[in-house]
């Protein structure tokens, strides 16, 4: 319990800090254990050079520490992860009561009831009633339990994805996900049920096979793209007429990080399948597609071996972080604070978005980040911008140390 208070009370006189460098960045130990991590882990996942990466140590809020003591100020949450600030006291004790009780539980066999307590909140902030929960712990697994309830649903294997999409690394998830970058490598390993179409376009006549159109109401990873205001109702039309199951990929948009619980609600469209990630639980990893029941309940009756699941799905750590991040959002009303800091943003930069999910367009993005990173800024590329995706408590105090400090390089 004490422990808990220490945790609360540190929390709280740190969320309003600015960058406070001491060393050469990244300094010397960071650079020591990036030459470590290069012997042991697969060289293709953690980028090395120079001037790239800090490792870090702690986070609280919007700021990171890292191992050589270096205070950052972090406009990316982490992938757009830590919407509720990094070290959120609630989520942190949500977690130490619940790993003193139990850690892991039987998903699909004998499950802990924080499972079906979620399950109900996921449902009361989608679809209000009529929906049901398929649990994963990553977004891409989100996406290929939603994949997998459409085929089931129409029994047709096509799907309509678009230009620019990011779904995921997986198998399925690659089909769907559009960069070469990713694709290239697996090509001949990838499922071909792909129709690949102009994002903001609603697309033409589908092919026969089509059961399915998954979509990102707004993009992030191909630059924070807003498709124009007719795409996402269009699609919805669409879908009724064809017959197709909607799949929103709200991973990235979902969770107060575009000024609203859910992006499609700028649209006041509701798909039938939405995927769900990152912000979800406070950091920890937990995702789940939440979906209409009438296209949900074609899955069958579980006969004692589900045709879909996973040794972690539902954990009960993950569902008491996420309860406990969803408590927040409410409590701190983080979709209007996102709202109202994403148009203090937008009066100042030239960005684009909705929310705190921005891009800004530059030259070069990937400099940019170089730059920021020596002024104590984390920042990441998207696409052709830089995003701007802090944790949604960021201050305006630090909001505009960043704001100056962008302006100044961009000038
Ligand atoms: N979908 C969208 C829109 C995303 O932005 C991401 C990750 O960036 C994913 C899916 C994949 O999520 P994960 O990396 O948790 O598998």
């Amino acid at each position: 319990m004490a422990q808990t208070h220490l945790g609360l009370n540190r929390a709280r006189r740190v969320t309003s800090l600015l960058p406070l460098l001491r060393t050469a960045i990244p300094g010397p130990r960071s650079r020591a254990l990036a030459r470590q991590l290069r012997r042991y882990e697969s060289r293709n996942i953690t980028f090395i050079s120079e001037h790239w990466p800090i490792f870090w140590e702690r986070a609280a809020g919007a700021n990171v520490w890292d191992v050589d003591g270096n205070r950052y100020l972090d406009l990316t949450a982490a992938f757009g992860v830590a919407s509720v600030g990094h070290g959120n006291p609630h989520v942190i004790a949500a977690l130490r009561q619940q790993a003193g009780k139990l850690i892991h539980a039987m998903g699909d066999v004998h499950p802990n009831r924080l499972k079906l307590q979620l399950a109900r909140e996921l449902v009361a902030l989608t679809y209000r009633r009529n929906a049901r929960v398929i649990f994963a712990n990553t977004g891409a697994e989100a996406v290929e339990a939603a994949l997998k309830t459409a085929a089931i649903h129409t029994g047709r294997p096509g799907v309509i994805a678009f230009t620019g999409a990011y779904h995921g690394l997986t198998y399925g998830a690659l089909a769907a996900t559009a960069r070469n970058h990713f694709r290239q490598p697996f090509a001949k390993q990838l499922g071909r049920f792909i129709t690949r179409c102009r994002y903001g376009v609603v697309p033409g006549k589908p092919p026969k096979n089509c059961g399915a159109v998954i979509v990102e109401p707004i993009q992030g990873r191909a630059g924070i793209i807003v498709p124009p205001d007719d795409f996402l109702t269009g699609l919805r039309r669409y879908c009724d007429r064809y017959g197709l199951v909607l799949i929103f990929d709200e991973i990235y948009t979902g969770f107060c990080r575009t000024g609203q619980w859910f992006a499609s609600e700028h649209w006041g469209v509701m798909p039938d399948l939405i995927c769900i990630g990152k912000g979800m639980a406070g950091g920890f990893p937990m995702a789940a597609c939440v979906g209409h029941s009438p296209v949900m309940d074609s899955w069958p009756e579980s006969d004692g071996e589900a045709i879909h699941t996973s040794t972690f799905l539902g954990n009960p750590l993950g569902c008491a972080a996420a309860l406990a991040a969803i408590g927040e959002m409410k409590r701190l009303k983080l979709a209007d604070r996102a709202r109202q800091l994403g148009e203090y943003i937008q009066a100042r930069l030239p960005v684009r978005g909705k929310g705190l999910m921005l891009g800004l367009p530059v030259a070069n993005p990937a400099k940019l980040c170089e730059q920021l990173l020596q002024r104590g800024i984390l920042a990441l590329p998207e696409g052709d911008v830089i995003g701007l995706t802090p944790p949604l408590t960021i201050t305006r105090r630090q909001l505009d140390f960043a704001i100056g400090n962008i302006a100044k390089l961009c000038r």
